[in-house]
């Protein structure tokens, strides 16, 4: 299967892709279970907010010959700043609305990170910060 990517556009400074690049090549996460070999046809942003160039971006991975759709979980599932897509809902609608029923939407691409326990959380720490 041929898939086109979407990612948010806020966060490409912060993420090169790697987990949605590493989750599709070993067919984990949002992917486990696709049939055939996935193959990455491109990769593009929402085109920034509030993401009304999604749907056009989408129609253009399919005219590069994208047979599914992946939203990226910096859209839906807020990775990597725990931040998701204020927008996403809508966002996912119009990516259905340009590429049609027929064309499979992956809704994420990876689980967020488990989160590190904070220092002032951390056992034997002074613990919590108290407000003057
Ligand atoms: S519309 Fe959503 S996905 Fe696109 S840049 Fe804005 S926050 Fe990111």
């Amino acid at each position: 299967m041929k898939i086109g990517l979407i990612r948010c556009m806020q966060t490409e400074e912060m993420c090169p892709a790697t987990r949605c690049l590493d989750a599709m090549r070993r067919k984990k996460a949002a992917f486990a279970g696709a049939s055939g070999d996935l193959e990455l046809v491109g990769v593009t942003t929402c085109g920034g907010c509030p993401g009304k160039k999604a749907g056009l971006r989408a129609a253009m991975m399919l005219r590069r010959g994208a047979e599914a759709i992946a939203l990226a979980s910096c859209i839906t599932k807020g990775t990597p700043i725990d931040y998701a897509c204020p927008f996403a809902a809508r966002l996912a609608q119009v990516v259905r609305a340009a590429v049609g029923e027929d064309v499979p939407i992956f809704d994420y691409t990876h689980a967020p990170a488990k989160k590190k326990a904070s220092p002032a959380a951390a056992p034997g720490c002074c613990g919590p910060r108290l407000e003057a």
